[in-house]
């Protein structure tokens, strides 16, 4: 059946975190339909090959450059779809996990055109599971928090004291989006609410082929961190979830170290 153009319609699309088998099939469908795409920059090529009869406009913010402004982000996104072309929006992971997909349905909206978002797998889903951690083993959680390593520009940050607090107090599982930066900082707040054992993983580039994972605990994440040469895109994760099978898994990699060395100076931590 031939594809009609709908005028003025926009699907976010969920890229996933990496490995393009991780899409869904209502993504890969609006991906083969589409004549324009814009897309970040964490989205893998093998997931945009698959929009093989559209127009790429590629909108990331990788490379120390300065990032494509979200409003002109958001204008594009109106004018394509008012002249008619099959607009997706492909994000990392799901375009309502720290993806800024809740901004870009606002101003969709206020511009009258109709919005569709399909979810995509995040990151601090995927990670963890990739090296065999569940987020809510029951004998050793009850919840689970997605949450940013660090807040937007001119915002207060995390107060990572209280947010350990309610790990211990709820049994929650914490999973840290952009926290490579600041990982000095969450180690040392999350240190005045739990202990120094706490067990911690950190997954870089997860589900792509160069996933690197190092398994250690709450005292020696920033070291490990350094010493592991860790960078961003990566997923912290805190609780107790993290012992048992991804300990297992990994035991004969390197997993953790005591330098007192100071945090990596990744910088490509900023929602997408
Ligand atoms: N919307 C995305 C998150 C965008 S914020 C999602 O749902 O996954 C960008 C952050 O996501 C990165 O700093 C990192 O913390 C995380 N991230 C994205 N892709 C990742 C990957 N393949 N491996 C590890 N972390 C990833």
């Amino acid at each position: 059946m031939e594809s009609k153009k709908i005028i003025g319609s926009v699907t976010l699309v969920g890229a996933g975190p990496g490995d393009p088998e991780l899409l869904t099939v209502k993504a890969v469908k609006a991906l083969q339909a589409a004549t324009v795409v814009l897309v970040d920059d964490l989205v893998s090529q093998e997931v945009i090959a698959l929009a093989d009869r559209a127009r790429i406009i590629s909108v990331g913010k990788r490379g120390g450059c300065l990032s494509t402004p979200q409003e002109f982000i958001e204008k594009l996104l109106i004018k394509e779809a008012q002249e008619g072309e099959q607009v997706v929006r492909l994000k990392g992971g799901d375009p309502f996990i720290f993806g800024r997909g809740g901004e870009e349905v606002e101003a969709l909206q206020a511009a009258g055109i109709s919005v569709v978002v399909i979810n995509g797998i995040t990151a601090g889903i995927a990670a963890p599971t990739g090296i065999l951690v569940p987020l809510t083993h029951r004998n050793s959680a009850q919840g689970v928090m997605f949450i940013t390593g660090h807040a937007r520009p001119h915002a207060q940050d995390p107060h990572w004291k209280s947010i350990g607090r309610c790990a211990r107090e709820a049994s929650i599982t914490l999973v840290i989006y952009m926290g490579i930066k600041a990982v000095n900082e969450i180690q040392s707040g999350l240190l005045q609410s739990l202990t120094e054992n706490t067990p911690a993983a950190v997954i870089e580039n997860a589900t792509t082929a160069q996933q690197r994972q190092v398994i250690c605990n709450l005292a020696n994440l920033s070291a490990t961190i350094t010493e592991e040469k860790i960078r961003s895109p990566s997923i912290i994760i805190i609780g107790n979830v993290v012992r048992a099978q991804a300990v297992i898994t990994f035991e004969n990699k390197r997993m953790s170290a005591d330098s007192n060395n100071n945090c990596s100076n990744e910088n490509i931590e900023t929602p997408l």
